[in-house]
């Protein structure tokens, strides 16, 4: 007789709005292969080259070559058998992080994981020792990081947003409340820069004081950065928090999937905290570490000789390597908001507004209607255009009047049809609800 399971005795993630969402993305597009999507935030295609993956991997085998005295069956080795659990580009990630960010991380502090989605699953597992042990999170938030500590089995203390991308009081407040239930907010998470989903960055001074409430409270930050590399060329930008942070408050998550390439699947974390025991004072990362271990054993030296042979053909700046793609991804932009100008002008009704990133993937738009997935399904089919209902990131399935709007994957003509449909079935929606 074949074994029935139900989905009650099975993990509670697995029921769990959170992870129901990234499923549900991933079957519309599937089922509208033909629709022009603002909805993947995933980078743009027309970039993409098998030879220079190839050439990467060149580059690195005679970086490693150089160090391991020209001996072949050693860099063979190096790439092809099991290897270090904490990774072997560590060295170039915290040169990398030198160069582009003022980060000075100590290269033992770094553990190269399988994308940051495994990096966040790690941190968030070490964290969490008891139920009581918490994690605050702007909502909305990435899918991503609510779906880890779901799976991590931690519970999320929500903090509003706000136009600088975090309402600190409201943090304080969390915080507060949290302790007196008897909680403990063991770590805030955050995107400091072109956050996904609103596209908001953060004030330096917003910066400083997290880190001033982070000491105050004693939690931690987890920064994740997949976007700050993706500004404007001229624009100054606030360091990361991870540059301000002398205590090592924060532990900076990070991931290759937007600068490097998204299918080599490599991310890191700098987890440069130290951990006392009984037998004496460790790093979190070799903590981290023992977690992979059990996971997923070592993250690919192939896929690691990849980004790493990147790394060292652009003197480990990944600014650098993508200038041709900050330039289309901020082209996009100026496009994407100068098309939203044009269909829906001040003033005019319906009255549709939307923010103003300065980088990164995504714009946030506000309708007056309630948005929800039958909604998109309805825009899919009758207008042909995807965009993602912001109730994802928000992970309660209620409506909210604003979507997401993705700019990477598309090319400026792309944008100007998908914006064509999106207006006409912005307009369709307002004439029904007048009428
Ligand atoms: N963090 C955020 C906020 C993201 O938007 C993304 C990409 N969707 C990632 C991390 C990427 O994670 P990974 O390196 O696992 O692809």
């Amino acid at each position: 007789m074949a074994s029935e399971l139900h989905l009650l005795d099975l993990h509670g993630s697995l029921g769990s709005p959170v992870i129901e969402s990234m499923n549900f993305l991933n079957e519309v597009s599937h089922r509208f292969p033909d629709a022009i999507s603002f909805a993947a935030g995933r980078p743009y295609e027309g970039f993409f080259d098998l030879d220079d993956v190839h050439r990467y991997i060149r580059t690195y085998c005679d970086h490693a070559a150089a160090r391991f005295g020209d001996d072949p069956a050693l860099v063979r080795r190096h790439v092809l058998q099991y290897g270090r659990t904490k990774g072997i580009i560590h060295e170039l990630i915290a040169e990398n992080l030198s160069v582009d960010e003022g980060i000075e991380a100590d290269p033992e502090s770094v553990v190269v994981t399988a994308g940051c989605q495994e990096a966040l699953f790690l941190t968030l597992r070490a964290l969490r020792r008891t139920p009581r042990d918490a994690l605050l999170i702007v909502l909305p938030a990435y899918v991503g990081a609510t779906g880890a500590a779901e799976l991590a089995d931690m519970p999320l203390l929500p903090v509003k947003s706000s136009a600088d991308g975090i309402d600190l009081t409201d943090l304080a407040e969390a915080v507060g409340r949290a302790k007196a239930a008897g909680m403990r907010p063991r770590a805030c998470y955050i995107v400091a820069d072109f956050a996904n989903p609103s596209g908001i960055s953060m004030s330096r001074a917003t910066r400083e004081r997290l880190l001033e409430l982070a000491v105050e409270h004693d939690f931690l930050v987890l920064e994740d950065n997949p976007y700050g590399v993706f500004s404007a060329e001229d624009a100054a930008q606030p360091p990361t928090l991870k540059a301000l942070d002398p205590d090592r408050r924060v532990v900076y998550l990070g991931s290759f999937a937007k600068t490097g390439i998204p299918g080599a699947r490599v991310g890191f974390v700098v987890a440069d905290q130290r951990v006392e025991s009984a037998t004496g004072p460790g790093l979190f990362a070799d903590e981290l570490a023992k977690i992979k271990s059990m996971l997923t054993v070592n993250t690919s030296p192939i896929a690691q000789a990849v980004i790493g042979g990147k790394l060292l053909e652009n003197g480990g700046s990944l600014r650098s390597a993508n200038t041709r793609e900050r330039r289309f991804y901020q082209q996009n932009l100026r496009h994407l908001l100068h098309g939203l100008a044009k269909h829906f002008p001040p003033g005019s009704t319906p009255e549709v507004t939307w923010n103003t990133p300065t980088g990164g993937f995504f714009v946030v738009l506000d309708v007056p209607f309630p948005v929800d997935d039958a909604l998109l399904e309805h825009c899919a089919r009758h207008h042909r255009v995807l965009w993602t209902p912001m109730h994802h990131f928000f992970g309660d399935g209620q409506p909210r009047h604003q979507i997401r709007l993705s700019f990477s994957y598309l090319t400026p003509d792309e944008i100007t049809v998908g914006l064509e449909r999106l207006a006409g079935f912005v307009f369709e929606l307002c004439a029904t609800a007048r009428g």
